[in-house]
């Protein structure tokens, strides 16, 4: 990865760690608001529970008043019916009946004991008794729970009949009545969606629609929700599973991966997008560095052969010798522009995948000769001496012109890169699969960090040394593609200021 490239990851790695660390206090700073939304939402919730249980606490206790009414006018308390009453309904501990001053003049218990208690209960709360018979004249049944002693609640009624002013009463062990008449209630309304609880003066739960404890923290309550009847106790909510919290922690925690996941994906396609760019601009530069290389590379064999040409046109060179210098000069630069435009023109062919091989068998040895023949005069002119260490019988199946092209370029870029050493060794190798075509100069050679990617299209090495000598950057890349096309490859062995041994192996299939 190149630095730029980190800078940036970094730069907007560090702008989404920001972001998240804001949001993140954000969050912490907007919870509470959520915390109440959450909260109202439940106590709305629970309030319409309350409506309805107390609707049906209050058809039940209605019911049971005027089962007692009945009873009462049959006969006074004293038949079997309000026994098989208090048997049939476990929370209700007794019935009592007291006269208009109040005092007990019929129960179902016969502890007299308890009966004092009653009226003392009645007399210490006359000013909500005593307009219940009013209520009664007026058609409207008032049921008045009274807290007594033991905890028990009394409801007290006035009875419809003869003489004016009875009053009549049950009581109720408030614990009994919530488990065992309210409890199918309870647990129709909450079925598995939350936990229904009920609580006593003391806050400790009578009754709950999970068998589990509820913590008492994660219990919602209403402020004034009392159950009718039952003034001292409370019903309360509580969620399965969940806490409010809970469902807040999971709601941010969600967000912030939601966000780290986005992040994540935003950072990897940056880090693609500018990969790429970065690739494009490589590319173009080399396109342009490649330009300009050409078209030095044609602006001098062009200069000298202009130059030449017009001298001789002038008929200014009167030696016959000098006349031919001039002529070979002319001929070798003209081969030196045609062999560039030829390799450009096999080059886009290549890319094209239009260049085509006529394979054919061919002896190596021939080839190679051939193009030392060809640039002898340059090789000799230049100063160079070649040992050439002929193999034998090194035959192989190969495009000739295609094998030809790869050894110039090899040749041309051991000229080019040998700096002041002017030796070069060439070597043919026939073994028992393979051809071996190798070229060997002592000159500058290439960096370690440099030798993977010579096999680039327009690469050249960075090294001034390797700018001030022509080159197009194509010559390795046609090499290595000609090699693939013989199903060979192209190996190399440099050192810097050592030299460089470029190396191509063709297979050969074996005869035996
Ligand atoms: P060029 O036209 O630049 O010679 P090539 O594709 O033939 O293009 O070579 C690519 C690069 O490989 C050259 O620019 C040079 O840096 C390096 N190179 C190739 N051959 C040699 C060599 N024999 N010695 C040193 N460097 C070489």
């Amino acid at each position: 990865m190149s630095k730029l490239l980190v800078q940036v990851v970094v730069l907007v790695t560090s702008l989404i760690l920001t972001f998240i660390l804001f949001y993140a206090v954000f969050e912490r700073s907007t919870r509470n608001k959520t915390e109440r939304e959450i909260l109202e939402i439940y106590e709305a919730q629970l309030e319409s529970i309350l409506f309805s249980i107390n609707q049906y606490n209050q058809d039940i206790v209605e019911s049971w008043v005027n089962q007692i009414n009945q009873i009462i006018l049959s006969g006074n308390l004293e038949n079997e019916d309000a026994l098989l009453f208090l048997s049939d309904h476990p929370s209700v501990d007794l019935i009592f009946i007291s006269d208009n001053q109040y005092k007990i003049i019929a129960t179902t218990n016969s502890n007299s004991q308890s009966n004092d208690n009653i009226e003392d209960l009645l007399k210490s709360n006359l000013d909500a008794i005593k307009p219940l018979p009013g209520y009664l004249e007026a058609d409207y049944q008032k049921l008045l729970p009274l807290l007594g002693r033991s905890n028990n609640f009394y409801i007290v009624f006035a009875l419809k009949e003869d003489p004016p002013g009875r009053l009549a009463g049950l009581m109720v062990n408030p614990t009994t009545f919530i488990s065992e008449v309210l409890s199918p209630r309870l647990q129709e309304v909450a079925r598995d969606e939350m936990i229904l609880s009920a609580f006593n003066g003391s806050d400790s739960t009578v009754y709950s629609t999970n068998s589990e404890s509820v913590m008492d923290e994660e219990v919602i309550r209403l402020p004034d929700g009392r159950l009718l009847f039952f003034p001292s106790y409370y019903l309360g909510i509580s969620f399965r599973g969940e806490t409010l919290n809970d469902l807040i922690d999971e709601r941010t925690r969600n967000d912030v991966l939601f966000i780290m996941m986005i992040s994540i994906v935003l950072i990897v396609g940056i880090a693609f997008i500018f990969a790429g760019i970065q690739k494009e601009l490589r590319l173009s530069k080399m396109k342009s560095d490649f330009v300009s290389n050409v078209s030095h590379e044609i602006r001098t064999p062009l200069a000298l052969i202009s130059m030449f040409a017009e001298t001789l046109e002038m008929d200014r060179v009167k030696d016959e010798k000098e006349r031919n210098k001039f002529y070979h000069i002319i001929n070798s630069e003209t081969r030196r522009l045609s062999g560039l435009v030829n390799r450009i023109l096999n080059f886009s062919k290549m890319e094209a995948g239009k260049r085509s091989y006529e394979m054919a068998t061919l002896n190596l040895n021939d080839v190679v000769g051939e193009v030392m023949l060809s640039h002898d005069y340059h090789l000799k002119n230049l100063g160079f001496t070649v040992d050439f260490d002929r193999g034998e019988n090194v035959l192989l199946e190969g495009d000739r012109d295609s094998i030809y092209e790869a050894v110039v370029n090899l040749l041309d870029n051991a000229m080019k890169y040998s700096a002041d050493s002017k030796n070069i060794l060439i070597k043919t190798v026939a073994n028992v699969d393979s051809a071996i075509f190798s070229i060997t100069d002592f000159g500058m050679g290439i960096p370690k960090s440099e030798q993977k990617k010579i096999f680039n299209k327009f690469y050249r090495a960075e090294d001034s040394l390797v700018h001030n000598t022509k080159g197009s950057g194509l010559g390795l890349n046609i090499v290595y593609e000609i090699m693939k096309a013989h199903n060979g490859n192209i190996t190399m062995d440099s050192k810097p200021g050592k030299g460089s041994t470029f190396e191509l192996h063709f297979q050969i299939k074996s005869t035996g």
